[in-house]
């Protein structure tokens, strides 16, 4: 089987043409170096993703705080580790970059926020 995809490890995005056989990658053309290769085999054998959503908070300035996955997670696994994410609710302040949820999914992935989030202040 052929399958068609952009190698995205640099700007040139090359369109690699992508034999695969039983699920691995047997001959990659059209990339300008050995990255794309790299990636070809990557992205059809264990495709990665960095998880992006939000966290419902709880006292908190934002209702929804921005997270994402410190590292990429497999593919696959990415809709399980939404539904851990969706269980989450803040209640205490965080700053960016701050771990939410540790190994997410036995995957050495943190959570992480990325925007600060500081306890609602009420008027007196
Ligand atoms: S194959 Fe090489 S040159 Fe082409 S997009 Fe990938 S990294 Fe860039």
């Amino acid at each position: 089987m052929k399958k068609k995809i952009t190698c995205i490890e640099c700007p040139q995005g090359c369109q690699l043409e992508v034999d695969v056989e039983n699920g691995y990658v047997v001959k990659v053309t059209g990339n300008k170096c050995d990255k794309g290769t790299d990636y070809a085999k990557q992205e059809i054998e264990n495709p990665m993703r960095v998880l992006t959503s939000t966290v419902q908070s709880d006292g908190l300035e934002l209702k929804m705080v921005p997270v994402r996955t410190d590292k990429t997670i497999p593919k696959s696994q990415v809709l399980k580790a939404m539904a851990e994410v969706q269980k989450i609710k803040l209640t205490q302040p965080v700053k960016v970059g701050e771990v939410i949820m540790k190994n997410i999914l036995g995957t050495e992935a943190n959570l992480i926020a990325t925007r600060p989030a500081a306890k609602r202040s009420f008027p007196s």
